[in-house]
């Protein structure tokens, strides 16, 4: 069967059911704008079952997602959405882009959570953007993007607490939106969270235990997300 849609990361597919699809988990790991390129056995498989794990969560404490429930190994199934074109990061402390486009040392504490927005366009390399541009690029309304910061803030204090008694320490993360096919004024959660996605931190020794491993050629790359998984499998 051939998918509808095949990202860096992963494959959509149809089943009989008009508004619900399957998301397959690849192995391929992508960095640097795709700049970098590698597969990795089991990545889909890990990333998964730590989406699985966290969107479960998330919904028990009344976040909507676009999850439906888990299909195989590699797979889940979700609800149709179309997602938003944008990327909302939220930091608690500074990283990666961050660090860099500021100069200030990763590692350094936020007093508060920062959120920002990003436009998803690989072509444009993701620019940086604000509300106003969400709104003249038709991405968001004001109230959307109002909207989308507030739940932004809410996971992070889910994830925040929820990693932490994993021992986590939860640098930043990123998420997507979409809106559901069958109600498009609803916007849910989407797309994955997973070590992928997020900067995980062991809260003891401050080893990274996230995609900057694959970033950085730092080695142990499938062994952190195997700890990760294994943690969170073993508060569960
Ligand atoms: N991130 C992501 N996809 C992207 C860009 C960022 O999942 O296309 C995640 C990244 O893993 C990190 C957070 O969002 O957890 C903040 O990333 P940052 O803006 O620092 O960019 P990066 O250093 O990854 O280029």
């Amino acid at each position: 069967m051939e998918p509808i849609y095949e990202g860096k990361a992963k494959r959509l597919y149809t089943t009989d059911a008009s508004n619900v699809l399957r998301m397959e988990y690849k192995d391929d790991a992508t960095a640097f704008n795709a700049l970098k390129k590698g597969s990795f056995e089991n990545k889909g498989r890990m990333n998964k079952a730590i989406t699985l794990l966290v969107y479960k969560m998330l919904e028990d404490k009344g976040v909507k997602t676009h999850l439906i429930g888990d299909v195989d190994d590699i797979t889940l199934l979700v609800k149709k959405v179309s997602i938003l074109p944008l990327e909302v990061i939220v930091r608690n402390v500074a990283a990666g882009s961050f660090s860099k486009r500021m100069g200030v040392k990763e590692g350094t504490n936020f007093r508060r959570p920062i959120v920002e927005f990003s436009y998803k366009n690989d072509e444009l390399g993701d620019p940086f953007i604000n509300e106003d541009y969400a709104r003249e690029m038709g991405a968001a309304t004001e109230e959307e993007s109002a909207y989308l910061k507030r739940q932004a803030l809410l996971i992070n204090d889910v994830l925040i607490d929820f990693f932490k008694r994993v021992n986590l320490r939860l640098i930043d993360f990123k998420i997507e939106f979409g809106r559901l096919a069958e109600d498009p004024g609803q916007i849910v959660l989407a797309d994955e969270i997973s070590p992928d996605t997020c900067r995980l931190w062991d809260a003891e020794t401050g080893k990274k235990m996230d995609k900057d491993r694959f970033r950085q050629d730092l080695g142990d790359f499938m062994e952190s997300y195997a700890e990760v998984l294994a943690r969170l499998q073993h508060k569960a």
